[in-house]
């Protein structure tokens, strides 16, 4: 049966671990190239349909292998062409994976874990507790589905111009996963697209960064949300293990990396929580030596949380404030609000072994 541990998945497999894969059952190498055309640029996921291969190997990839992407259990559309597909992997979990469509780009937003272990406060995927990690295949095959439904590259037209890994999930904490799915969007013979088309995104894991810029050439976001401890504590949990000036230095080191020009900061604005001036100058002195951008988001409120979206004028006079003082700063449209695609409304179903939502509900009973 397909999908059982007999029958490997090639989609967990990237070049290179496709070409080790070919050599031990004793193929040549170059099989690995064949079918990562097959898979990534004819969407085939039947061997039978690999017509360059020979019919002795077809037949033995179909007695040890499979090429089984996630399953799409819904698409929604929102008004602004934003879409979202809840995509299943069996055993009940299920990730959301969203498309945003631009005039000069369509940027797909892809998960790493179902839910995440991090407890974001102000994030309802961290409002879900923790499943488990997403193989490579599960993370691949997210963008996999994705092209086929939005029909990428039919007509020369590419639909997929940029993936960013801000969908559910910490990346970082899921790093031997992620490296060969960030691999095979880079590849040329997987999705092909540019260092600066692909970025990860992070709540701040100082280690994983590091790791990162060694690995490979993406673009980096981080998470601030805050430009000081005390107060990043209460948004980002994680920020007492890595300190802001811990990740201020591993942005440093990551953007010494002649590749990686800069990074993009993150910030999430919270009605009275971080949308004061004083944290935009704060912001300011805090960023200005590191060649970077920032992303100002707007929060968006999911069911159960205690926070609010700063008001327009508040988000307005915040971005003068950084840009007066020399950072380059945009405001992150909100984009599939209307079908819940919005930044951290990501909900999938995450069967939650922490049991993190149950304590909530729990401790909101007994504050009533
Ligand atoms: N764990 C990674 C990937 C998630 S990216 C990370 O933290 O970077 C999702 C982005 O949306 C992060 O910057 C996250 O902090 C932000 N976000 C989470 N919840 C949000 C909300 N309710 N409104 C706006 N932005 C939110």
């Amino acid at each position: 049966m397909p999908g059982t541990s007999t029958h490997i998945n090639l989609f967990d497999l990237d070049h290179a671990g496709l070409r080790e894969f070919f050599a031990s059952i004793g193929e040549k190498p170059f099989r690995a190239e064949q079918v990562l055309k097959w898979v990534y640029h004819h969407g085939q996921t039947d061997f039978e349909g690999m017509t360059n291969l020979s019919a002795d190997l077809r037949a033995r990839l179909g007695e040890i292998a499979v090429l089984e992407p996630p399953r799409v259990l819904s698409e929604q559309t929102s008004r602004d062409g934003t879409v979202k597909w809840l995509m299943g992997f069996g055993g009940g979990n299920a990730i959301e994976t969203v498309y945003i469509p631009e005039p000069n780009r369509g940027t797909l937003c892809i998960s790493s874990q179902v839910g995440c272990a991090l407890n974001c406060t102000f994030c309802s995927t961290g409002a879900q507790g923790f499943s488990r990690n997403l193989t490579t295949g599960e993370i691949i095959g997210q963008v996999w589905q994705a092209a086929r439904a939005l029909g990428h590259e039919r007509n020369g037209r590419r639909r997929i111009t940029n993936v960013v890994l801000m969908g559910m999930g910490e990346p970082l904490l899921n790093f031997d996963a992620v490296l060969p799915a960030l691999s095979l969007l880079r590849d040329d013979l997987g999705f092909g697209l540019a260092a600066r088309r692909v970025t990860l995104s992070t709540a701040g894991l100082v280690p994983g960064i590091d790791r990162l810029r060694d690995a490979i050439d993406v673009a980096l976001a981080v998470s601030l949300h805050a430009p000081e401890d005390d107060l990043r504590e209460q948004l980002v949990p994680l920020n007492r293990k890595y300190p802001i000036a811990e990740l201020m230095a591993a942005c440093q080191r990551y953007v010494s990396d002649k590749h990686k020009r800069s990074v993009t900061f993150e910030y999430t604005l919270i009605d009275g929580m971080n949308d004061h001036p004083e944290h935009a100058r704060k912001l300011v002195k805090l960023l200005r030596r590191v060649p970077s951008k920032l992303n100002l988001i707007p929060f968006n409120p999911f069911p159960g949380t205690r926070f609010r979206c700063s008001p327009p004028e508040r988000i307005r006079a915040f971005q003068e404030i950084v840009m007066a003082g020399g950072l380059i700063a945009t405001v992150r449209k909100t984009r599939g609000d209307d079908i819940d695609a919005a930044c951290g409304q990501l909900a999938g179903r995450v069967l939650d072994r922490t049991r993190r939502s149950e304590r909530l509900r729990a401790a909101a009973g007994s504050a009533q």
